[in-house]
């Protein structure tokens, strides 16, 4: 059989056997529609209460705070445009590495007249809060800035921007989707008003996530319609993802030390193989970074070819280079960190999970020393 290795756990996980174990019985058995005051729609909506228990619990939150969305980019759209269209001319003020979610909700506010600045980072990623407090404005109503970078990982310093924000009577959200289950998150601790999160970034179903909306904060429905998730996001609750999403969060966040250990020593490895082989390379991003999240920039290289090899070799990898597939230009987060083209073009993504082994990671090399020579 042909060897399959995923590493592109930066774009989706493997759904956890325990989530999808427990997500079985509600869309088989349990299909009750949990606003029903009957008997049969007792369990679904016992479950439901549960899950929003467990979740709130992951991250410090109270169950109130949890709003189920369809997954990161609901969040994220939710949480510029809930905050935003709440106030006459707001400023919003994100950085120039956000996730398309954050970047196209900010655009849709710009051309509607709400005006939006966009900080730099650091040439490894990072935003810096200086920056932040020197652009604030008695305008300015929502300060968005991720937690960590899908592309590179860097992780940015929230707290901090945070405390910028409320000193200054502005609300802060994170969009926390490639953060939680991964990082230790305390939204009490880092004093965030949103956060978003995506279950299938932590080995939860595809199509389900939350928003965390901390007590008080106000914000405008996402959906009008029932009267579901506080009358703010109508429509059917999605039972059996938001339970296995519940499963997945508590299992990640229960291991998350040993997850980390093992991941950076799969990234330690990686990165000595490569360095012992002689392969040209540099890596981009912070100090502070995700765990497993490698973006490797080869010269003179096109990571795009570099990301088919490796399909070839039965290796899944992302290409930090382009946008989306049928955009080849060099990415937005590439370009803010002021990469040089001739290793921008060569950049990819090898994003290592908890599945995979110190084998893979060794195959992994071995292959990006053979296309060294190939191309
Ligand atoms: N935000 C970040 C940082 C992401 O990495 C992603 C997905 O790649 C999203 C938002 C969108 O999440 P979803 O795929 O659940 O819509």
């Amino acid at each position: 059989m042909k060897r399959f290795i995923y590493a592109d756990n930066a774009a989706t996980t493997k759904l956890d056997i325990d989530a999808f174990e427990a997500m079985k019985p509600y869309l088989l058995d349990e299909y009750g529609n949990a606003s029903q005051p009957y008997s049969f729609a007792r369990q679904p909506k016992k479950a439901l209460k549960e899950a929003r228990t467990i979740i709130a619990k992951c991250i410090n939150a109270s169950p109130g705070e949890i709003y189920f969305t369809s997954g990161g980019t609901e969040s994220d759209n939710w949480a510029i445009k809930g905050i935003t269209f709440n106030n006459v001319k707001a400023q919003i003020i994100t950085s120039q590495i956000e996730h398309h979610a954050i970047l196209n909700s900010c655009k849709v506010a710009e051309m509607i007249g709400f005006p939006v600045t966009y900080l730099s980072v650091t040439r490894q990623g990072v935003v810096e809060p200086a920056e932040l407090e020197s652009v604030i404005t008695n305008a300015t109503k929502l300060v968005s800035v991720m937690y960590a970078n899908n592309e590179i990982g860097s992780i940015q310093p929230i707290k901090e921007l945070c405390d910028i924000a409320h000193k200054n009577g502005v609300l802060f959200h994170t969009d926390a989707v490639q953060a939680v289950g991964h990082i230790h998150i305390d939204v009490k601790e880092l004093g965030v008003n949103l956060l978003s999160a995506s279950a299938h970034k932590f080995n939860g179903p595809k199509g389900v996530g939350f928003l965390y909306i901390k007590n008080g904060t106000p914000i405008q429905p996402y959906a009008n319609g029932g009267s579901q998730e506080s009358s703010l996001r109508a429509g059917t609750e999605n039972i059996a993802s938001i339970i296995g999403m519940a499963v997945a969060l508590k299992k990640n966040c229960e291991q998350i030390n040993k997850m980390s250990r093992h991941l950076t020593n799969l990234e330690a490895e990686l990165l000595h193989l490569l360095k012992a082989y002689n392969v040209p390379f540099i890596r981009n991003g912070a100090d502070n970074h995700l765990a497993g999240n490698i973006s490797l920039s080869f010269p003179g290289k096109d990571g795009e070819a570099i990301m088919h090899i490796l399909d070839l070799h039965g290796i899944c990898v992302s290409t930090g280079a382009a946008c989306d597939s049928v955009n080849t230009e060099v990415s937005h987060v590439l370009q803010a960190i002021g990469l040089q083209e001739k290793y921008a073009k060569g950049t990819i993504r090898v994003s290592l999970g908890r599945n995979n082994t110190s084998e893979e990671v060794q195959h992994i090399a071995n292959s990006l020393r053979q296309i060294e020579y190939d191309l």
